[in-house]
């Protein structure tokens, strides 16, 4: 039995693998991956963004062996200096006054954590959520996840709201301006605390990620932000895809939204660890200190895994990864722009930084086109590159997130790979 049917002998159906014949990864170097099979990829998605600066970074792997040479464990009722270092540092970097730092093991149980911790605040189950948004995998983050194609039940424990705001290609606000769009959602969002009991939190993506790399106009955010202070709910920003420097611009997604402060609480997950499992909730002491029972993560802020996480955030500052963002991804935004323009299947190519959407429709009309993104992938990964695809229900968005540290000669060469994906698909 190849090792694609042993996976689909005993691995749950709906664990989605990419591409008809699917790759098993084997090793990577820089932006480059090999496969099982031997063959060379240039990633432009780096494992769902888990690898943030690069894949085998020399400083992340020393760390990592030094760590399990001296001991492999993990709790969170000895002192861990480590854990005590990076929480010092995501702190200090996080824009929070007074902030506290808890780590968890993946960015579903960062999220549930800031749910527990504005709940308890506000003493209310009821909290908002995105149209189209993706939070996590558990009970809980499932209830905050507006996409129906990653939400499996409907049955969470919470009492959730969906918000107007995350996506406008389609639906009532189509075709308005971005004034009169944030106006509509403003009135929305407005009615909605009208004729609902005390709301905890809003809970969003700066951009929202498995949702298509789609981020509202500038001043919505920030408007929003106005109403629910009048309100006293809180603003949880889910930094999991957008934090450390990938929108370019700004090291935390929140910045990157005009006005808009920091946030009440903040997630993070995937990239800081390059691949390790790191995740973690940053609030204000007043927030992060409100619960009244004792709590741990036997696995958060595990040593090996704060061991990569200070390697790695010390390499990301030292080489300004976020200026790279900006530079390179400026630059391959403007490539594919060019590209596109004569690729009639694509609407829009937007982004920020290295965290690129290109999204495709049934040429001349708005309707998602998802056989082409399958396509397109596939082409892709014949061409030697590797990328991803979401977008709410209709996953017809391709998604572009490479290792920070992607160079000007290898953004050229994904675009000329992509060129000619879009062009045969
Ligand atoms: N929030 C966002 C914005 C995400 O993109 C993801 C993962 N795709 C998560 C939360 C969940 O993180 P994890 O898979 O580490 O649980």
């Amino acid at each position: 039995m190849s090792l694609f049917e042993r996976h689909r002998a005993v691995i749950p159906d709906w664990v989605a693998l990419y591409y008809r014949s699917p790759i098993e990864i084997t090793h990577g170097e820089g932006r480059r991956v090999w496969d099982a099979d031997g063959n060379r990829y240039l990633d432009f998605f780096g494992g769902i963004l888990t690898t943030m600066t690069a894949h085998a970074l020399p400083e992340v792997t020393r760390a990592v062996t030094e760590q399990a040479g001296r001991i492999l464990h993990s709790s969170t009722l000895y002192l861990n200096r480590p854990m005590v270092e990076l929480a010092e540092r995501i702190a200090a970097l996080s824009g929070i006054p007074d902030a506290r730092v808890f780590f968890t093991a993946s960015g579903t149980e960062a999220n549930d954590t800031a749910l527990l911790l504005a709940t308890a605040h506000r003493r209310s189950p009821q909290v908002l959520a995105m149209r189209n948004s993706y939070h996590g995998r558990s009970f809980s983050a499932v209830g905050i996840t507006g996409n129906r194609a990653w939400s499996p039940t409907g049955l969470s424990p919470l009492q959730t709201l969906y918000v107007h705001g995350g996506v406008r290609t389609r639906g009532p606000f189509a075709g308005l301006s971005d004034a009169e769009f944030i106006a509509a959602c403003v009135a929305d969002l407005e009615d909605l605390l009208g004729h609902t009991r005390e709301v905890a939190a809003l809970i969003a993506e700066p951009v929202q990620g498995v949702g298509g790399f789609t981020s509202p106009p500038d001043g919505l955010y920030a408007a929003f932000r106005e109403v629910l202070d009048r309100h006293g709910v809180l603003w949880i920003s889910d930094e999991v895809q957008t934090g450390w420097g990938r929108t370019g611009d700004h090291f935390w997604g929140w910045q990157a939204h005009a006005g808009n402060g920091p946030p009440d609480i903040l997630t993070f997950a995937k990239g800081i660890g390059n691949g390790m499992s790191v995740g973690g909730v940053v609030a204000r002491a007043e927030i992060m200190n409100g619960l009244d029972a004792n709590s741990i993560s036997t696995f958060g802020g595990s040593p090996i895994t704060m061991a990569a996480g200070l390697a790695n955030l010390s390499h990301l500052l030292e080489n300004d990864l976020q200026g790279n963002a900006r530079r390179v991804g400026g630059l391959l935004i403007e490539r594919l722009r060019a590209i596109a323009a004569t690729v009639p299947a694509v609407r829009e190519v937007r982004g920020r930084g290295l965290m690129i959407g290109v999204e495709l429709v049934r040429p001349g009309t708005d309707e998602a086109h998802p056989e082409a993104a399958a396509a397109v992938l596939e082409a892709a990964r014949e061409g030697g590159l590797l990328i991803g695809k979401g977008g709410g229900h209709d996953t017809s968005v391709l998604r572009i997130a490479p290792p920070l540290s992607l160079t000007v000669a290898e953004a050229e060469e994904g675009a000329e790979i992509l060129a000619g994906a879009l062009r045969r698909a």
